[in-house]
């Protein structure tokens, strides 16, 4: 098997990318930074948010398990003192894969019809540089509403814990195939008016933002922070690919869910 690791470039993540390297290289396997077959990445989910972007033309080949180095995360959900444990694991056992769905993002231009696609883990946002977002939003076709405010979030079920949740979105359990549209401070009073709820769309749903003032747009994907401008429309959905996890063992997401945000309790 084919293997890479990345780390989050602190000196405790290089240390750790190291022992682990160094452990695989001893049971035989190979080390490929290029087509790796699994990505162990050291830090936290910022770092496995990074492998994804750096590996995302080869979603289908690529399996991911993150360590995490701070605290618990939600892609990296390993402990620097289990390191032996799972370099055992991958080098002993057949591994098995999770898919979560991941966002299709593609934004269309007004110059002669140019399009840029991109994939997102955790999610979309799109806000005005300059004063309020005014932008229609359609969904499967249809106008829904004229959103006035500083922004939008489109997030995936794995990244309902990240932005959205700030937001006041709900979380997704992972296996639900859908996307969430989550608004930033929308502006409602009695000439305006959004719906003011997060919408969660199934798959075969698609939404499509498009820019009713012509400014130019901040369109983030994941953590890459991106200007767009003369844009015509932003559309979202499901993407057709998955991102694929490597689970060696259980962690329920609700367990994960509650060890990052409640603790342990009484
Ligand atoms: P960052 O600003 O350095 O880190 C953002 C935080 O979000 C980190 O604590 C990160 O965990 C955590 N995180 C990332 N994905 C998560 C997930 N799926 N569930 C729960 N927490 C998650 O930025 P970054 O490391 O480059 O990550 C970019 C992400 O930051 C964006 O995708 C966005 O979701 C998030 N973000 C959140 C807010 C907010 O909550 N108000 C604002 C801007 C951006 P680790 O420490 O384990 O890496």
């Amino acid at each position: 098997m084919k293997f890479a690791v990345s780390s989050k470039g602190n000196s405790i993540s290089d240390t750790l990318k190291n022992k682990i390297q160094t452990y695989l290289l001893d049971f035989g396997m190979e080390l490929n930074e290029e087509e790796p077959d699994l990505v162990i990445t050291v830090g936290g989910d910022g770092t496995l948010l990074y492998a994804f972007h750096r590996y995302s033309d080869r979603l289908n080949e690529t399996a991911f398990v993150g360590v995490h180095t701070g605290h618990l995360g939600f892609y990296a959900d390993w402990v620097p003192s289990e390191i032996e444990k799972l370099v055992l694991a991958i080098a002993k056992t057949p591994y098995h894969i999770v898919e979560y769905p991941i966002l299709e993002v593609i934004v269309r231009y007004n110059d002669g019809g140019r399009e840029e696609k991109y994939l997102a883990m955790n999610e979309c946002t799109i806000k005005s540089m300059e004063g309020t977002l005014v932008a229609d939003v359609e969904i499967r076709g249809q106008l829904f509403e004229t959103f006035r405010g500083d922004g939008l979030c489109l997030s995936t079920p794995s990244g309902s814990t990240a932005y959205n949740k700030a937001l006041g979105g709900a979380i997704i359990h992972p296996s639900i195939r859908a996307i969430q549209l989550a608004e930033m401070a929308s502006i409602n009073n009695r000439v305006f008016r959004t719906v003011g709820s997060p919408l969660i769309l199934p798959d075969h749903h698609t939404c499509v933002i498009k820019p009713r003032n012509d400014v130019d747009f901040q369109v983030t994907i994941d953590h890459l922070t991106l200007l767009h401008k003369d844009v015509k429309s932003i559309q979202c959905r499901v993407a057709d690919e998955n991102v694929r996890f490597a689970r060696f063992r259980p962690f329920p997401f609700w367990k994960r869910v509650q060890d990052s945000f409640i603790g342990k309790g009484e």
